[in-house]
């Protein structure tokens, strides 16, 4: 069995076979949470909005990116930004990012997972993105938590509250990340990688170089380093 290691365990702590173990643990799910995270916060620069932009990834049970959204009018509806300033107008216009990525996703929404950024949840979802995501099939929902004393939030807490109510009844996932966590373990071996010139370096070779690394060594590929 393979032991699970921490991912904010000291470096030094750990003998070569647990930091290998670690290196392939880069490939966990937070890691490509955040990662599918960075490119939603991307998508959502590409709204007109001028109060709120908000960025939606749906990617499939293989990791694959099935479609992207942020809030906007319908194709070939006129954008301009007094529609944005005029709320009635907006609200009975915009379609939502999470809506988008699921209309541009099709069937392949199905046991998906999306992505929303920025998060005023849980869950990252209005009422009308929440029934999307379940008549869709889309399986789990993931954002950051929002940002304390967000106003945003504040507004829409009736909202994502009757949201969520409807996530775990239908049985959605919901998670929320902290967006400015400290650097995991895992982040600092990526680093490490990728301050060593080469980000395909094995596992292996990565736990003998910090292992040399940790014993003040300096690195020699022919020598095994021990803890
Ligand atoms: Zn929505």
């Amino acid at each position: 069995m393979t032991e699970y290691i921490d991912p904010n365990t000291p470096l030094v702590q750990l003998n070569t076979k647990q930091l290998a173990q670690l290196g392939s643990q880069m490939l966990t799910q937070e890691k490509w949470d955040r990662r599918f995270l960075d490119i939603a916060r991307q998508v959502s620069t590409w709204s007109k909005d001028p109060s709120t932009q908000v960025g939606a990834v749906l990617v499939d049970r293989m990791r694959q990116v099935v479609g992207t959204g942020f809030n906007g009018f319908p194709r070939g509806v006129d954008d301009h930004v007094d529609r944005y300033l005029d709320r009635p107008t907006k609200y009975a216009m915009v379609v939502h990012a999470e809506l988008n990525a699921i209309l541009q996703a099709g069937h392949r929404a199905r046991g998906g997972t999306i992505y929303v950024y920025p998060s005023f949840g849980p869950p990252s979802l209005c009422t009308g993105c929440a029934k999307a995501v379940i008549q869709s099939g889309v399986v789990r929902s993931v954002g950051f938590e929002p940002v304390e004393g967000d106003e945003r939030a504040e507004r829409w807490a009736d909202e994502l509250a009757m949201a969520n109510i409807m996530c775990q009844e239908s049985g959605i996932t919901v998670d929320l990340l902290a967006e400015d966590a400290e650097p995991t373990l895992a982040d600092k071996l990526v680093t490490l990688r990728q301050e060593w010139g080469r980000s395909d370096m094995s596992n292996d070779e990565l736990a003998n170089r910090v292992a040399a690394l940790a014993l003040g060594e300096e690195y020699d590929d022919s020598i095994q380093y021990e803890l």
